[in-house]
């Protein structure tokens, strides 16, 4: 029970975090300085659960952090073996789905992906790589897209019609063959209304949007998961312009 000077609190690990009316259990955990393990979701923008790596245990029921709704009393599992262990199979799924060369990438040590495996612990792949074949569009004048490393998190669909009001990504296809669409004529990034400047070009937590001519500013061994886990990497630098650091 709650009195007006006490506020409503949930436990997440046997820690009370307080949470006021309305946040989700990612919102309220995040302000509190916990890391729940995600790719999908942002702080800016509305949720979607897609990434389903937010799953946590909320009195014995699993559910989407992102999505839940955080209530007086909940007592929330969030890194529990078994939940971590399904993290790190989600995680070698989606590296084995796309084309993911971490040495070579330029989003390396920056990269969401790559931190959250590094936090669950994965080593490698457990499946043979699927290798598909996805196009680079280099035909806009400031920004890449590379479909090789598109992990579908739809981050970029949502910047783009909730902060941005164009609508220059969705996603289409189905099954396997579902991919990320630019919305022109052409199909290609440099025909669309897409402009580096646009929320959306600095939100993709993988390296498939990113600035040209900038690609390793910051040297490897210097970006912000070199420097801590993702776990200990502040929200204000975890989702803080992504574009800044590699
Ligand atoms: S391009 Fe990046 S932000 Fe957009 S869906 Fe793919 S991984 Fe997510």
């Amino acid at each position: 029970m709650t009195t007006p000077q006490q506020p409503a609190t949930f436990t997440l690990d046997g820690q009370t975090v307080p949470f006021e009316p309305g946040q989700t259990i990612m919102e309220a955990a995040t302000r509190a300085g916990h890391h729940v393990p995600h790719l999908c979701w942002h702080p800016e923008l509305g949720p979607s659960g897609a990434c389903r790596l937010c799953t946590v245990e909320v009195d014995g029921r699993q559910g989407a952090a992102c999505t839940t709704r955080a209530a007086d009393g909940q007592v929330v599992g969030n890194r529990t073996p078994e939940l971590d262990g399904r993290r790190r199979l989600l995680l070698q799924m989606l590296f084995v789905e796309g084309n993911h060369f971490c040495p070579s990438c330029e989003k390396s040590g920056d990269c969401l992906l790559q931190a959250e495996a590094y936090e669950m612990g994965m080593h490698g792949p457990q499946w043979e790589e699927f290798y598909p074949h996805r196009p680079v569009d280099a035909s806009h004048p400031t920004m890449w897209l590379d479909l090789n490393r598109c992990i579908l998190c739809k981050l970029c669909v949502r910047a783009s019609h909730e902060k941005d009001g164009k609508d220059v990504f969705a996603i289409g296809g189905h099954g396997i063959g579902v991919h990320l669409v630019v919305d022109s004529p052409s199909g290609r990034l440099g025909d669309s209304s897409f402009a580096d400047t646009d929320f959306a070009a600095r939100v993709c937590p993988v390296g498939a949007i990113l600035p040209k001519r900038r690609g390793f500013a910051v040297p490897i061994g210097e970006r912000r998961f070199d420097a801590a886990p993702v776990s200990a990497t502040p929200t204000a630098v975890l989702h803080g312009g992504d574009d800044d650091r590699s």
